[in-house]
């Protein structure tokens, strides 16, 4: 039996057609997750945050795929930015 699924919320914006837009902000890693040490960045104070290469994409994502390479290690700030929100959406708008 097929189940036909009506009123299913569609979205414009989505990560399969973002290219990491939000791997380009600056991420703090405020907590120890596993980010590997060559993906991090130390301020003269100490703070971290992921490093992010001349291109401006954190160093941790595929140039190819504009998937995240540590994604099981990524920081607590990534976990938490939610496809779809506002903060998204900005920084989807503000790259295209
Ligand atoms: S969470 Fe939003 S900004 Fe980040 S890659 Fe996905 S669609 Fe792009
Ligand atoms: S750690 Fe992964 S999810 Fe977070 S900014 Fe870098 S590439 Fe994007």
């Amino acid at each position: 039996m097929n189940i036909v699924l009506e009123n299913i919320a569609e979205t414009d914006v989505t990560c399969s057609n973002c290219q990491a837009c939000c791997c380009r902000m600056e991420v703090m890693i405020i907590s120890d997750t596993g980010v590997p040490d060559k993906h991090i960045s130390v301020d003269e104070w100490g703070g971290e945050t992921m490093l992010r290469l001349d291109d401006g994409w954190c160093s941790a994502v595929d140039r190819d795929t504009y998937l995240c390479t540590i994604y099981e290690n990524r920081p607590w700030i990534c976990r938490e930015f939610e496809m779809g929100s506002d903060e998204c959406r900005e920084e989807f708008n503000i790259i295209r």
